[in-house]
């Protein structure tokens, strides 16, 4: 038996009342958990349904090929995320950073800072003092760096200067490249990053979680922003997430 905190990013109806969910946790990564009868049972419901961080406690079972499968036997609700739920506009949101969560293959794998950045970005979500552009901005990015794209952001790779006017950011070399030095400024993987964008951009990669959210730009850098970290997405994990398109069009 396996007791642990998480986040369920997924959930799947098997049959007629059971259903599988799937759970962000820091020690085991995104797992699928079987929950009989989840569907109809009125004591688990609200802490295995979307969005839901809960104390889980699992009964794990082998297969014949040595895979670990996992059975829920009890769990308690820690946060809800209530807010998020009653919004479609965040949750349409929060649903865009699930599918990109189930989307990263993170399976059995040790997930601290990814699980602390998606409670973080759930957490600010809920209390609505930000602006949902900006956590989306900032989970985007923040969750691939988590991952092993962290870009390295020290500064231009030929001349090594840090702080020019503007910069470029290639996503195919993952390099920059100061405006002198910049090779084939036209191509399609580059980015023109300017020095507060490019500070952001800094800022989001590598500060820590207690001032990761702690600021706030004007609709014009929000906007570079977007681009930014979409296209940083769209490169890297080469697919294209329809929970984004709905968000959008809300
Ligand atoms: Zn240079």
């Amino acid at each position: 038996m396996l007791t642990f905190k998480g986040l369920v990013v997924r959930e799947t109806k098997k049959g007629e009342s059971s259903k599988l969910i799937t759970v962000l946790s820091s020690e085991h990564g995104v797992i699928d958990i079987f929950v009989r009868g989840g569907v109809k049972s009125s004591k688990s419901i609200s802490s295995t349904q979307l969005f839901s961080y809960s104390n889980f406690c699992v009964d794990v079972k082998k297969d014949a090929h040595g895979y670990s499968n996992y059975y829920l036997n009890s769990c308690e609700p820690i946060n809800l995320f209530y807010n998020v739920r009653l919004d479609a506009k965040k949750t349409a949101l929060a649903c865009y950073f699930t599918e990109l969560l189930c989307f990263s293959r993170i399976e059995n794998s040790y997930c601290d800072e990814i699980l602390k950045l998606t409670l973080n970005t759930l957490y600010f979500l809920d209390k609505g003092n930000h602006d949902n552009e900006l956590l989306k901005s900032i989970f985007e990015f923040r969750l691939l760096c988590e991952m092993g794209f962290r870009p390295n952001l020290v500064g231009c790779n030929k001349c090594y200067e840090v702080e020019p006017e503007i910069m470029h950011y290639n996503y195919k070399s993952g390099l920059l490249e100061c405006d002198n030095c910049c090779y084939n400024p036209e191509s399609i993987f580059d980015i023109r990053l300017d020095k507060a964008l490019l500070y952001i951009v800094r800022y989001i990669a590598l500060t820590d979680y207690n001032k990761l959210f702690s600021f706030k730009i004007n609709e014009k850098y929000q906007q570079k922003l977007t681009e930014f970290t979409e296209r940083f997405v769209k490169y890297n994990f080469k697919e294209y997430f329809d929970t984004l398109d709905f968000y959008r069009i809300l």
